[in-house]
């Protein structure tokens, strides 16, 4: 059996990668804008991670293991910690600059046919290629599985909202025994389809 990660909580109107301008209204980040596609304002994340999380980006919550606005995850300090030391791979985490949280990057991502993958796509963008949204999948039976019990691991294809590009994270059976031990707060698992 394959599970999913899944965030108890969502922050409310705390983005990775937009802010409100002076007029309220949600835009790109500032460091970010440059980046944005000129027809769908789609960013490049994979880029605007690489330049580091905003310093205006900060967490404050309760839980070990939280939803951005846009759907990214984000763990605490006791969590990174306590799956290093488990020496689970297939995760990388990016600290924020102004807290104890980091955010959460695939680094194992396993190979997807999409045409067994379930995805259901929508709105493609004509300047870059990207979809409005991509939903629904991926499906277990269109990724070809880690050989190793002990790894996250995220599609090669990524989810899309009408924000943003997002994984989805899976792990074993066996993990989620070890994690639940650990007893995070915040965190669930959902079977995986
Ligand atoms: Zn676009």
């Amino acid at each position: 059996m394959i599970y999913m990660i899944e965030p108890d909580d969502e922050l409310s109107d705390n983005w990775v990668f937009f802010e409100d301008d002076p007029n309220g209204l949600l835009v790109v980040r500032e460091e970010y804008r440059d980046l944005a596609c000129q027809c769908c304002g789609k960013i490049d994340e994979n880029v605007a991670i690489s330049r580091g999380p905003s310093p205006n980006f900060i967490v404050q919550a309760n839980s070990d293991i939280i939803a951005t606005s846009e759907g990214w995850i984000c763990v605490s300090a006791r969590f990174c910690e306590q799956i290093n030391k488990l020496e689970f791979g297939g995760l990388r985490f990016v600290s924020l600059a102004d807290s104890n949280f980091s955010i959460v990057m695939p680094d194992l991502l396993v190979e997807t046919d999409e045409s067994k993958a379930g995805f259901e796509n929508h709105n493609q963008c004509a300047s870059c290629g990207r979809f409005g949204e991509r939903i629904i999948g991926p499906f277990i039976e269109g990724m070809r599985l880690p050989t190793s019990d002990f790894t996250f691991f995220a599609s090669s294809i990524a989810n899309e909202n009408v924000k943003v590009s997002y994984y989805r994270f899976f792990v074993s059976e066996l993990m989620v025994e070890a994690i639940r031990r650990l007893e995070f707060a915040g965190i669930d698992f959902a079977e995986a389809m």
